[in-house]
């Protein structure tokens, strides 16, 4: 008989030496196995996964397409830098991301392991070949962890704390959100007024023709999944053009199909000259990219942005087999499937509850705003006595902005499961409603 394996034992071992800074705190698990949209932790219990492990598992755990790419990539070469050689699976996958990018004429690419450092390169290749200094992104925005990622950012105070100076030249401009919208005030106000708030700093202090770049998630994930409006993102868009400001988008998140497109921006209409893509790109193995016009993608010299691992074999082959995976299964369409499923469901919950504010979905892709009834102002702790609950209930789901829910689940999630996952939630919200949490 093997030793019983215990969540609680191996975590009293593992968070004695895991950096505080390592982790957000949620439940006391450790996840043994994950297969489609479940996972296993190492005491048995199963739970439908509304995370997909932070967007980073599109096409679901331990896909057996995806499996046995990595398997049989792993058995023939581990590693090869294509900082010096490319390899089969790299060269392949190449000129294939390539053409799934929404930015036509010549397209080139530099690989990545974190879409932090493929928003690093963002700001690296628009300084670079715009010979301009300063960045515009946005409040609520979440780039990621490295410091330049980290100072384009504006969502995590823990994050920016005790870390500066950080990168200079950085201009934060209110996203616009739908907590910003004034009571009566009409799509057209709004974008008007926030599309005010965004010029404000060039018509006062900042000449825009010395910014290199516009950096937007077209549909913010950290900041409470929040598309902007269409109007809006052409106006900023335009501005960029008029002023030789370079555009660039980050589908680190919101990409490879899970708004119901490959990437979020095609909701827009709107070609960007620069991307970046990571988390469900490998399905969740480290690789990331950033993508752009020729003509900037080469305004570096050689060598000038690569990382030994980047783009390596067995996670280039990953993405290959993740392609495969998303097309051959129709995971777009069946986001959109699901998705008006998942919104049907939550604005019919947000008729019997007073505590549902705002909710949104695009594709599989929502956030739902649990607040006070009284103030209508965002309730964190009914949030987490929510999620709390329907963690004991069987499904992972947690919370951004304190108060919410970020369902996010896999695309590969079946009808049955997100039929359950509707009956965990209608339990939750009934228990909360009658002050039972
Ligand atoms: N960009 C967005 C929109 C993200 O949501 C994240 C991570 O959550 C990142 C970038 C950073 O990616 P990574 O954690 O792989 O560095």
């Amino acid at each position: 008989m093997g030793q019983q394996k215990n969540s609680q034992q191996l975590l009293a071992k593992e968070t004695a030496v895991l950096s505080k800074a390592a982790r957000v705190k949620y439940y006391d698990i450790v996840i043994e196995s994950g297969s489609g949209a479940e996972i296993t932790d190492v005491d048995g219990n199963v739970y439908i996964d509304l995370l997909a492990s932070a967007s980073s598992t599109n096409t679901g755990h331990s896909h057996p397409h995806i499996v046995q790419a990595i398997q049989e990539q792993a058995a023939k070469l581990i590693q090869y830098t294509p900082a010096y050689f490319a390899s089969a699976p790299e060269a392949e996958l190449a000129p294939r991301l390539a053409a799934l990018a929404p930015i036509s004429g010549d397209v080139a690419l530099a690989w990545g392991n974190s879409g932090s450092d493929a928003n690093d390169a963002i700001i690296k290749f628009a300084r670079a070949y715009t010979g301009r200094q300063n960045i515009v992104s946005f409040t609520g925005a979440y780039h990621g962890s490295t410091y330049g990622a980290i100072s384009v950012s504006a969502v995590s105070l823990n994050m920016s704390r005790k870390i500066g100076p950080l990168l200079p030249g950085v201009v934060k401009v209110p996203y616009p959100d739908p907590w910003q919208r004034l009571s009566g005030e009409s799509n057209d106000e709004f974008v008007d007024r926030m599309f005010a708030a965004f010029k404000q700093p060039f018509e006062t202090y900042l000449p825009a023709d010395e910014v290199a770049v516009i950096l937007i998630e077209p549909i913010q994930g950290d900041g409470g999944i929040i598309k902007a409006p269409t109007a809006y993102m052409k106006k900023i868009y335009n501005f960029a053009k008029a002023n030789g400001i370079l555009f660039a988008v980050d589908e680190v998140n919101q990409g490879m199909g899970r708004t119901g497109k490959w990437w979020s921006i095609e909701h827009f209409g709107i070609e960007p000259d620069l991307m970046s893509v990571g988390k469900s790109l490998a399905s969740g193995l480290p690789l990331s990219a950033v993508i752009g016009k020729d003509e900037i993608m080469n305004s570096l010299g050689s060598p000038a942005h690569t990382f030994t691992t980047a783009g390596n074999p067995v996670t280039t082959a990953a993405a290959l087999a993740t392609i495969d995976v998303i097309e051959d299964e129709h995971l777009l369409e069946r986001s959109v499937k699901l998705g008006a499923l998942a919104k049907e469901y939550f604005e019919s919950a947000q008729k019997k509850y007073n505590f549902i504010g705002d909710v949104r979905m695009y594709g599989l892709d929502g956030g739902i705003d649990i607040i006070s009834p009284e103030t209508g102002k965002g309730d964190d702790e009914a949030t987490t006595k929510l999620i709390y609950r329907v963690f004991e209930l069987g499904a992972i789901i947690i919370s951004l902005r304190g108060n919410v829910l970020r369902f996010q689940p896999p695309l590969v999630i079946t009808e049955a499961q997100l039929n359950k996952t509707f009956h965990i939630f209608d339990q939750a919200f009934e228990e909360l409603y009658q002050g039972k949490l």
